[in-house]
């Protein structure tokens, strides 16, 4: 597998492996050993995510390409956009970002914070749509009304000479895939060295980028460790994410490996979405969430967002208490990032007091 992997086009960004470590406050006061995979640190910059193993692989490629502008898609508070922003500083490459911002939620913006000051600091071209209600994903006119937009940034850049590459939203772009079978790959190298075996991995599933190459990774490996993702959007079949997309990009990426998939329904056996912890909304703190990063930060001194991990630590925090996770069992949480989110939603801590 790694050597079907090294064979691929990739452009070295992030600092990899990524540290692995245990838990141990939260292991003994939950009666399970828990480890962290952390994505958050790899790099380039001081706040990182899973989306920058999948922009070595969808940059490298268009590096060779001969490609000189990305294009790239979100929520004014996206992650992957500004690890896509990052990672193009750090090739060369001219990041261009397609914002939305629901006015009805979170209002006009008022200061520059979080990833959007950080995308600011890298000084990206940045053009905001402001739309009114819902996710973006689920408003089709706003929808439409910001692909056209890219589309016509990218004519006009093709006109002046330059060669332009439209990543999707979350990095979702099929040369990417494959990059979280490295991760799955070198959590199974770092719990061996630390002498355990793992049961669960844990992590928080949107956009469906991290998940499939994972799963591939553990299909080759026969490793037996299940996937537990908790959802930060709906997750049913024939919603916008849905289990049968994680099933076709897993076949993808098993077909870049050269190996032969199984059947759809040996790898939808593997996928275990927990839609409980979604809250009101995508983007919306909710109180699960924020009482896990206060008893993550509080026991071991480690962040984890608002948007994104802090729901999918709620997820497996609850799942520990009501014993869906066997006691003594060895779990990893994979930290894919968020952080800058902390810097955005100051609801975590609530109001200054005192
Ligand atoms: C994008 C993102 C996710 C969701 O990742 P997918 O693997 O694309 O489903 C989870 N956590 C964080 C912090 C993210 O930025």
């Amino acid at each position: 597998m790694i050597n079907a992997i090294s064979s691929l086009p990739r452009k070295r960004i992030g600092f990899y492996p990524t540290p692995f470590h245990g838990l141990g406050n939260l292991s003994t006061a939950y009666g399970i050993r828990l480890f962290m995979k952390r994505e958050d640190l790899a790099g380039p910059g001081t706040i990182s995510g899973s989306k920058t193993r999948l922009s070595e692989f969808i940059l490298g490629r268009a590096l060779q390409d001969g490609v000189t502008h990305v294009i790239t898609q979100g929520v004014y508070l996206t992650n992957s956009g500004l690890q896509f922003a990052a990672a193009c500083r750090s090739t060369g490459l001219t990041p261009i970002l397609f914002l939305t911002r629901d006015a009805t939620r979170h209002g006009e913006i008022e200061q520059y914070r979080g990833n959007l000051l950080l995308n600011m600091t890298m000084d990206v071209e940045t053009h905001f749509f402001t739309t009114s209600g819902g996710a973006y994903w689920d408003a089709e006119e706003d929808l439409a009304r910001m692909n056209d937009a890219m589309h016509a940034r990218k004519t006009e850049l093709e006109a002046q000479g330059h060669q332009v590459l439209i990543v999707p939203t979350g990095g979702a772009h099929e040369d990417g895939f494959v990059a979280h079978a490295l991760t799955f790959a070198e959590m199974i190298e770092q719990a061996r060295a630390a002498d355990v075996e793992l049961d669960y991995v844990y992590h928080t599933i949107g956009t469906g980028t991290a998940l499939p190459g994972m799963l591939a990774a553990k299909l080759i490996t026969g490793s037996r460790a299940r996937f537990r993702s908790i959802a930060i959007c709906s997750y049913d079949d024939g919603d916008w994410m849905n289990p049968q997309i994680i099933v076709d990009r897993t076949k993808t990426v098993l077909d870049r490996l050269g190996v032969p998939a199984p059947d759809d329904r040996t790898i939808r056996a593997e996928i275990d979405v927990d839609q409980r912890f979604i809250g009101e909304d995508y983007a919306v703190p909710s109180a699960e969430s924020t009482a896990a990063i206060r008893e993550l930060a509080r026991h071991e001194g480690v962040f984890v967002g608002p948007v994104y991990t802090g729901k999918g630590l709620a997820g497996m925090l609850t799942h520990a208490r009501e014993g869906r996770i066997e006691p003594g069992s060895t779990v990893a949480f994979l930290h894919t990032g968020d952080t800058g989110n902390l810097f955005e939603i100051g609801q975590v801590v609530g109001a200054v007091t005192g």
